[in-house]
C-alpha cells in the first residue's frame, strides 16, 4: 500500500474539524492529519465563541470527538504557526496545508472615540465570559446602567442575551465565575442595541430574536415606529426570505406587549448609526445619527439624515463582525480579510488551502463550513490524485518540534484537560468550568518533548 498523503490543517475550530474528517474518509488516497491549534484546547468558536446558555449548539463538538477518533488523526495545541513554525516548515514536513483559521479580529466602526475606556469589542468581552486564556485579565466594568451594543447580528443578541441573564439562568452554564458574578451582580437596566439599517435588514436569526422574549429577568422593548416599513424595505421584505419575515412578526410582538416591569430591559433601536462615542476619560454616552435606506448597486444602504441623538451609555460594545488576520509566509487579502482562494486552492501558494471564515469570510452558521470545508477537501484530493501533492517529506511534524524542544498538546492531553472540566462542573451541575489560563491548561495537558 502506498504511503498516506500528510496533511497539516491549522486551526481546529469547526472548519478545521470537518475539513479533517472529509479527508480521514478518504481511501484514495489515505490520508493522515495532523491538526494544529496556537491554543491548548480544540473546538475554536464552539468552545470560545457559542455562547455559554447555548449548550444545544456547543453539542456540535461530539461529531469532532468522532473525527478525532478517526485512525489517522493526530492534535497539536500550543503550535502556532508563524512563531512555533512557519508556513515553510509545514509544507517540509506535510505533503499539502490547510488553513482553517477563522477570522481572528474584529472589524472597526472608524469613529471619534472609538477606544475609549469602556468601549470595547464584542469579540473580547465574548472571549472573556467564554474563558479565552488570552482575555482573562480584561477589566470589563460593569457597574453600570445602561450598555449599547452596535451591531445587529447573532453576536450582537449574544452579548445582549448574556448581559440579560439572571444568576439562575447562568448557574447551569459554563460562563466564567467571574462573569456569571459580574453581569449577575451589575446594575445594569438597560441593554440597547443599535441597527444601522431597518428591520428587515437585520443580520439576526429568529431562534435568537425568540429567546429575547423568553428571558426571566429581562423583557425586549421595540418602538413600532421603528417597524414602519419604507416602500424598498416593504418590497425586500415581499421578496424575502424567511428570515426577514419572521424576525418582522417577533418585532411586531414584542413592540405590543405591555411591559412586565422585569429587572433589564432590551431595546431594539433601527436606523440609527453611532457617529462618536464620548466622555470625559472613559464612555458616558453614544452620539448617534438617524439613518435612512437608499439603494445602492442592488442593496439598501444605510445614509444618514443629519437628525441626532445622544444615548447615555456607561459600557459599549461593538458588534460590527469579525476580520481575519494575515499568516506570516501565506497570501492575504487585506481588503477581505481573507486568503485569496478558488474554491479553497489559494492563490499564488503551493500545497496550499483554506476552508471557512479565512476562506469565505465570517458569515454563516457553524453547519455552513462543513459544505465549504468539503469544497476544498474534494479540490486538494483531486490535486492529490493528480499527482501535483507528492512532497516526500524526510521528516515528521513530531520529530521537528520535538527537535525545536516545543512543548505541545496531544489529543490526550486535551483529554485530560476536557476530563478535568467536566469533573469539576459535574458537582455543580454545569457542563464544564474551563481552565482559564495557560499555566493551569498546560500543567493538565502538556506532553514534554522527548
Ligand atoms: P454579522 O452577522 O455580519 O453582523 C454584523 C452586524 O454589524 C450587521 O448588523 C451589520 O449591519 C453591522 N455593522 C457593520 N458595520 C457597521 C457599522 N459601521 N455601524 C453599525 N453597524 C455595522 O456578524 P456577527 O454578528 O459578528 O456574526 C458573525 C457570524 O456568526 C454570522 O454569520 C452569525 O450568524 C454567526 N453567529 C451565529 C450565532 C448563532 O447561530 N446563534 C451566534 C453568533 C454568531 P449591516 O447589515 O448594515 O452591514
Amino acid at each position: 500500500m502506498s504511503e498516506p498523503l500528510r496533511v497539516a490543517i491549522v486551526g481546529s475550530g469547526p472548519a478545521g474539524f470537518y475539513a479533517a474528517d472529509a479527508l480521514l474518509r478518504s481511501d484514495d488516497p489515505r490520508v493522515e492529519v495532523n491538526l494544529i491549534d496556537r491554543l491548548p484546547t480544540p473546538w475554536g468558536l464552539v468552545r470560545l465563541g457559542v455562547a455559554p446558555d447555548h449548550e444545544n449548539i456547543k453539542a456540535v463538538s461530539r461529531a469532532f470527538e468522532k473525527t478525532a477518533a478517526r485512525p489517522g488523526f493526530r492534535f497539536f495545541g500550543c503550535v502556532e504557526v508563524g512563531s512555533t513554525v512557519s508556513h515553510e516548515e509545514l509544507l517540509a514536513t506535510h505533503d499539502a496545508v490547510v488553513y482553517t483559521v477563522g477570522a481572528q479580529t474584529d472589524r472597526r466602526l472608524g469613529i471619534p472615540g472609538e477606544d475609549l475606556p469602556g468601549s470595547w469589542p464584542a469579540t473580547a468581552f465574548v472571549a472573556w465570559y467564554n474563558g479565552h486564556p488570552d482575555f482573562q485579565d480584561l477589566a470589563f466594568d460593569l457597574d453600570v446602567e445602561r450598555v449599547v451594543v452596535i451591531g445587529n447580528g447573532n453576536v450582537a443578541i449574544d452579548c445582549a442575551r448574556m448581559l440579560a441573564l439572571t444568576a439562575e439562568e447562568l448557574a447551569s452554564t459554563d460562563t466564567t465565575d467571574a462573569a456569571a458574578e459580574a453581569i449577575a451582580r451589575s446594575p445594569i437596566r438597560e441593554i440597547v442595541l443599535l441597527g444601522r439599517r431597518g428591520p428587515v435588514q437585520a443580520a439576526f436569526t429568529p431562534p435568537e430574536l425568540k429567546e429575547l422574549g423568553e428571558l426571566a429577568g429581562a423583557e425586549p422593548v421595540v418602538d413600532p415606529a421603528d417597524l414602519v416599513l419604507d416602500p424598498a424595505s416593504a418590497a425586500e421584505l415581499e421578496a424575502d426570505r424567511e428570515r426577514a419575515r419572521r424576525n418582522l412578526e417577533l418585532l411586531q410582538e414584542y413592540a405590543a406587549r405591555p411591559p412586565a416591569g422585569k429587572r433589564r430591559r432590551i431595546v431594539l433601536r433601527f436606523l440609527a448609526s453611532p457617529a462618536a462615542l464620548v466622555g470625559d476619560g472613559r464612555v458616558e454616552a453614544v452620539e448617534t445619527v438617524r439613518n435612512e435606506l437608499v439603494e445602492d448597486g442592488g442593496r439598501l444602504v444605510a445614509r444618514p439624515t443629519g437628525e441626532t441623538g445622544v444615548i447615555p451609555a456607561g459600557l459599549v460594545l461593538r458588534s460590527v463582525g469579525y476580520k481575519g488576520v494575515a499568516l506570516p509566509g501565506v497570501p492575504f487579502d487585506e481588503r477581505s480579510g481573507t486568503i485569496p482562494n478558488e474554491g479553497g486552492r489559494v492563490l499564488g501558494a503551493e500545497r496550499t488551502y483554506a476552508a471557512g471564515w479565512i476562506k469565505r469570510g465570517p458569515s454563516g452558521v457553524i453547519g455552513t463550513n462543513k459544505k465549504d470545508a468539503a469544497e476544498t477537501v474534494e479540490l486538494l484530493l483531486a490535486d492529490a490524485r493528480a499527482g501535483t501533492l507528492r512532497a516526500e517529506p524526510a521528516r515528521t511534524l513530531e520529530r521537528l518540534l520535538d527537535e525545536k524542544g516545543v512543548e505541545y498538546v496531544d489529543y490526550a492531553g486535551w483529554q485530560a484537560i476536557d476530563a478535568a472540566e467536566r469533573a469539576a462542573g459535574e458537582p455543580l451541575g454545569r457542563p464544564r468550568v474551563k481552565l482559564r489560563s495557560w499555566a493551569a491548561l498546560l500543567e493538565t495537558g502538556r506532553r514534554v518533548p522527548r
